[in-house]
Order: C-alpha cells, then structure tokens, then sequence
C-alpha cells in the first residue's frame, strides 16, 4: 500500500484558513496516488483555548506534578479536540475521515506517565480505516498504557507518534508540517536570515534535534532513521519542497556548517581542588552526581580543577547532593549551549579559532568549549546567546545574501 503518515503540528491545525491549507495538503498527497494517515497536535499555542498549556493552567502546579495520571488526561484532550475539528474541515472537502485517540489507532505504551515509552504500535485499525477509503486522524502525542490509563509522550510527542506509525505501518514516508518552509541554518526567530537546509542526514538532523533546535523531536528523527522511512520536513502553509532526511549522509550545506543551535538553561560548575582539600568526596565527584541520576556535560577534567554545566532544572537536587557531600564550588548561571554541527568540521583545521574570532569581535565572552567530530560546542552567558549564534551564522556564510 502507498501509505505516507502527514503530521500537523498546533500552528497548522489553530485556525480554520489553516486547517483548509491542511486539507490541500491532504488532497495533492491523495492525487499523487498515497494514502494519507493523518497526525495532529492540539489547536494552537499556550493562551489559545484548546492548546496543551492552556489546558494544563486549568489545574494546580502541585496537583500537575502529584498526579501524573491525571495531567495526561488532561494534556491528552487538546490532540482529541483537534482529531474531530479537523475530521470535520476534511468532511467539508469531501473527503471521509475517522478521528482517533492514540490508544484507538493501537499505540500502547508504558505507564510512565507524561514521559511514557511506546512499547508496540497494533495498526489493524488503522489499515482497516485506510482500506474503507477513509483517512484516520490520529490524536498525537499521547498512547494508552497496558493497564488502559492514558499516556503522553513528552514535549514534542506528536513528531514521535507520526514516526512511530510510519514504522508501524512501512508508510513510503513521514511528512512533518511546520509553520517554517523546514530546517532552516538557525532559529528563524533569531536568526532572520536564517535558510532552508534542502537536504540533511538522520544523523545530523538527529544532533540538530538533540542539541535543542525546537523544530523536531530528536527521537521522531531515531524512529524514521531505525525504521528506514524517509522524513520530510514542510510548511503547511507554503508549497516550498521543504528539507528532505535522507538515509545516505548526504546534506547539502553551504559549506563546513550545516547550522547552529542552542540550549538554553544552562548552569557552568566549577571545583577546584583547593577548596576541597582533604575531602574525599571531591575525587568521587563525577560517580556521586551519576549516582544521584544528575546529568552533566561540557566536561573539562583538569589536575586542580573541574568544570561542567548542569541544566537549571536539576540545581536543587544538585545543591543538596553538594551540601550532604560538602564539596565546595562556584556557579555561573544562566548560561547558554550554542552548538555549531556540521560533519564538514571533522578534521578540518582552524574552525576554533573562527569561532572564537567572531564570538570575540561581538564582545561575547566565551566561558567554555568543547567539540566531537560534527559539533563544536561554545558555553556564553544567555544575555550574549542570540549575538553570538547572529555572529557564527554570518562567519560561515550561513545566511541568504
Ligand atoms: P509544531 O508545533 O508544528 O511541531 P514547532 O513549533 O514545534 O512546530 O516547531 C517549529 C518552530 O521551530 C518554528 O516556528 C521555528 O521558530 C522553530 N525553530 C527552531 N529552530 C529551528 C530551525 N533550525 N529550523 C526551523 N525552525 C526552527
Ligand atoms: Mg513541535
């Protein structure tokens, strides 16, 4: 069967002159001969009604985080809303469309509530939708647990719920639509010059992802790459060709970088040997923090001192796993993780230092390095974030001019 998995993200599906550009999408996929298996996230973005945060402000901070079970049901109707208001634009157009929950289109998972792990995906539904000539549009972002509780699979789920069907049911491919023509060098919102990568491999997009571009999941990007399924990444709202992820390696940069991003959120720690003295905590450092489930990374291990970052979220526990063990340090918050990928950099000398000479003539001080073999990492202040990634787009000639 020719089936192609089309997933619409909240700014696609939020108003009705999108939801008919949703539907074109729907119709030229039906022309070309595929059979669309429709994915959709909830209806615009936090303070539009039927959004995700929107839905979660109606509850308690406290309740949210006590009761995991219930915030995913919560969370889980803005994606149900969304089946049925776009199964309704589709009927419109003529064509025949079933809304269903995650759990009915066969997504089972585990019951690890707001971050649940999908452990089999039963398509029969699915199939048998398709094969009454009808196209199902699957709620995504969320499943159903084994023991029938609803599930949701973390920030950016429904990328994940389009991969994992286009798997599940060997679609020709994954058409992810975005409000951005695709991915782009670097954030569009910050970076206004920013243009469109045609093409990119799984495993730089991958990196991309994983190093906190907000355009695509990074695990929606591992399931596509583990199932060999072409991923296309387009604009529900332009008819631009979009990027296409192909399996060869193959990205077509402008040259050594393929683009920049960032993490925000970050937290620079610093131990040093002489506040530590006789304090045998201090040598165990890494293994208790690893112990005590504390993620770090920028590692730099030096005789007298060391030095990594955390994120934000972890310094609470990270302070009093700091008290109980009495290792003295200091902290530089705030801090920023720009990260610069491309696989041209492997072994290509003097990229450092450009880096460094641009970050340097903007007056942005960089607190830290690091570099693997498609991604150098630069640690700034936050305040100095969106100058610095301006200024390392413009010295690898990233932009549109
Ligand atoms: P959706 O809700 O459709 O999943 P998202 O808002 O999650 O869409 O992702 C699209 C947004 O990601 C864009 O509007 C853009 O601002 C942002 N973004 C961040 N980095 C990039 C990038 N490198 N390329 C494209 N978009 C990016
Ligand atoms: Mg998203």
């Amino acid at each position: 069967m020719n089936l192609i998995v089309q997933k619409f993200g909240g700014t696609s599906v939020s108003n009705q002159e999108r939801r008919k550009c949703v539907v074109n999408k729907v119709l030229e996929a039906k022309k070309q001969g595929y059979l669309p298996i429709v994915v959709v996230s909830a209806m615009g973005r936090k303070g539009e009604p039927y959004a995700t945060d929107t839905l979660l402000s109606l509850v308690d901070k406290e309740f949210k985080s006590s009761n995991k079970l219930a915030a995913d049901l919560l969370m889980c109707c803005g994606e149900f809303i969304s089946t049925v208001v776009v199964s309704n634009e589709f009927n419109r157009n003529g064509i025949a469309a079933v809304p269903l929950t995650g759990g009915q289109a066969g997504i089972i998972t585990n019951d690890n509530y707001n971050e649940a792990s999908v452990k089999k995906v039963e398509p029969e539904k699915i199939f048998q939708i398709v094969k009454e000539g009808k196209v199902p549009v699957i709620a995504g972002f969320q499943g159903i647990s084994e023991n029938g509780y609803f599930t949701t699979l973390g920030r950016g789920g429904s990328d994940v719920t389009a991969s994992i069907i286009g798997c599940a049911v060997k679609a020709c491919k994954i058409e992810v639509y975005k409000d951005v023509d695709g991915i782009m060098t670097a954030d569009p919102r910050i970076v206004e010059d920013a243009t469109l990568i045609e093409k990119i491999s799984y495993n730089e997009l991958f990196e991309f992802a994983e190093q906190g571009a907000k355009v695509i999941h990074p695990r929606a990007v591992e399931i596509a790459m583990a199932g060999n399924i072409p991923l296309v990444v387009k604009n529900t709202l332009s008819s631009c060709d979009g990027t296409l992820i192909n399996n060869f390696g193959e990205t077509t940069g402008k040259g050594l970088i393929t683009g920049i991003t960032y993490m925000s959120g970050r937290i620079q720690i610093n131990t040093k040997l002489k506040d530590n003295t006789n304090n045998n905590n201090y040598a165990d450092l890494l293994n208790i923090l690893g112990l005590n489930g504390i993620s770090i990374d920028l590692i730099n291990v030096f005789p007298k001192e060391n030095i990594f970052t955390i994120d934000e979220s972890s310094f609470g526990k990270f302070k009093e796993i700091m008290d109980t063990f009495k290792i003295a340090y200091s902290t530089i918050e705030d801090c920023s993780k720009i990260a610069i990928i491309g696989n041209g950099i492997c072994g290509v000398p003097g990229v450092m230092a450009r880096i460094l000479k641009s970050l340097t003539k903007e007056n942005v001080e960089v607190l830290q390095t690091a570099d693997s073999h498609a991604t150098i990492w630069c640690l700034v202040n936050s305040t100095d974030k969106d100058k610095a990634i301006k200024a390392l787009h413009n010295e690898f000639n990233l932009g549109s001019q």
